[in-house]
Formats: C-alpha cells, sequence, structure tokens
C-alpha cells in the first residue's frame, strides 16, 4: 500500500470560519492529502469556548458537507479532560501505526507557541508540521529561541517529502492570507455588527437557529 498522508487540523473551532476553510483546502490541494478537522474538547491555551464541543462538531460538519477529502474527527472529544496534542498523536499512531505519514496543521500565530505545549519536542517525532501564513504572524518572524533550535535542520520546502517520510518535517503552506478569526466573529455578533460574510452560509444558519454568541461568555471574574 502506497501510504498516504493524513493532515489533523486542530482547534476549537468556535465558530468554524472562512479561513479555517481555506487553509484546509489548500493543505489538502498543495500536499495530495486528507484533512481531518479536529475540535479540541477543552483547550489548554486558551479560555472555555462559547459554544459547546457538540455545537463546534456540528459546525464543522455543516462546514465539511459535499467537500472531498476534508472529514470532521471527533476523538478529542470523547476523551476526559484537557486535550493535549501529545495524547492524541498517540493515540492516532496507535489507530494507523507508526509509518504512515502525519502531519498537524496549524496557523503561524499557534506554531510559535509550541513551546507552551505539553511535550513539544516529542510531537516531532509522531508528526510532521504543516504551517499555514496568518495576517500579522508570518513564519519567518522571530520564533522564540528553544523553537528555533529545535525546528532549523527540520524546514522543507517539498510536499513530497511529507509523503515519503512519516513524522519530523515543517512544512510552510503558502496561499493568501486570510482575515478571519473566531473571536472576531463572536464579537461582531455580539456587537450586532455585520458578521455573516466569514462563516459558511449552513454555519450561520446554524449560529442564528441557536442563538450563539449573541451575549458575551459570563465567566467567574465578570460577576
Ligand atoms: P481565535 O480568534 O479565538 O483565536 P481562531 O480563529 O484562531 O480563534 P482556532 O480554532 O483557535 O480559531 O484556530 C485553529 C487553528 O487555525 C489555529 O492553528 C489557528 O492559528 C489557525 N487559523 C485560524 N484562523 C486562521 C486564518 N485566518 N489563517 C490562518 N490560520 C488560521
Amino acid at each position: 500500500m502506497n501510504p498516504h498522508l493524513h493532515v489533523f487540523y486542530g482547534g476549537t473551532f468556535d465558530p468554524v470560519h472562512d479561513g479555517h476553510l481555506a487553509v484546509a483546502r489548500n493543505a489538502r490541494d498543495a500536499l495530495a492529502a486528507s484533512v481531518h478537522l479536529m475540535p479540541a474538547a477543552d483547550p489548554p491555551h486558551k479560555g472555555p469556548t462559547q459554544a459547546d464541543a457538540m455545537q463546534r462538531a456540528s459546525m464543522l460538519e455543516l462546514a465539511v458537507a459535499g467537500e472531498h477529502g476534508l472529514v470532521v474527527d471527533i476523538r478529542e472529544l470523547r476523551r476526559e479532560g484537557p486535550s493535549y496534542t501529545i495524547d492524541t498523536l498517540h493515540d492516532i499512531r496507535a489507530e494507523l501505526g507508526d509509518d504512515i505519514p502525519i502531519a498537524l496543521l496549524l496557523g503561524a500565530d499557534s506554531f510559535r507557541g509550541l513551546p507552551s505545549w505539553k511535550s513539544w519536542r516529542e510531537l516531532f517525532q509522531h508528526a510532521h508540521f504543516v504551517v499555514a501564513e496568518r495576517a500579522g504572524h508570518h513564519v519567518e518572524n522571530l520564533l522564540p529561541q528553544e523553537l528555533e533550535v529545535s525546528v532549523a535542520h527540520r524546514w522543507t520546502a517539498s510536499a513530497n517529502e511529507l509523503q515519503q517520510t512519516a513524522a519530523g518535517r515543517i512544512f510552510k503552506l503558502e496561499q493568501p492570507l486570510r482575515p478571519e478569526s473566531a473571536s472576531a466573529i463572536r464579537h461582531r455578533i455580539a456587537n450586532g455588527e455585520p458578521w455573516r460574510e466569514g462563516v459558511p452560509p449552513p454555519v450561520a444558519e446554524f449560529i442564528i437557529q441557536s442563538g450563539l454568541y449573541i451575549k458575551p461568555a459570563v465567566t467567574p471574574a465578570s460577576l
């Protein structure tokens, strides 16, 4: 069997927006890979989500319906506790074995924060990284030194290389920058500003029907 690259795209997707979809489609096409969009249960690096896990997964299903090569993977919602990527990769490796190429897809802003992830250096043993440029966060901008040192020898411009080895390379995904962000969309909805343009129409319908994001989340600090 010719091993086939599987790309895993994690995030809170609160809500999924056109920027996420553009990145996922681009990775699918540039790398000839299937892209698995993977909503996080309890993000260790962010505050609580506004939409609950099932709502975020439902919005993702609506967003990828009818798209070839894009699928939703809810494995992190089935686990108790925070969604640490290292645990997810162990889970994926247990399922796919050690030889299938796997890549984690993430925005340049998330990539820069890698040293705060649990067991981050170990991640390179299990997966490649595909880094998408994000407005205001160019990959070339200075990386934290410990990250720079760890990744210096891992960069590749060859999509083929990601297919030929199981893990350990880093690939920059070239694409037009996308301005969308989930927090900006939530902010616009809460403030009664126009927002529908940034999300796929079935997702916009879901948001309206379920009344999501109309009021900012009430956090203990704001009570
Ligand atoms: P927030 O605005 O609340 O930070 P977000 O839009 O970044 O949310 P996430 O679900 O946290 O949404 O993002 C998942 C992944 O997608 C992250 O790795 C993030 O960097 C990346 N990403 C999100 N939006 C874009 C975008 N417009 N361009 C490139 N990457 C993006």
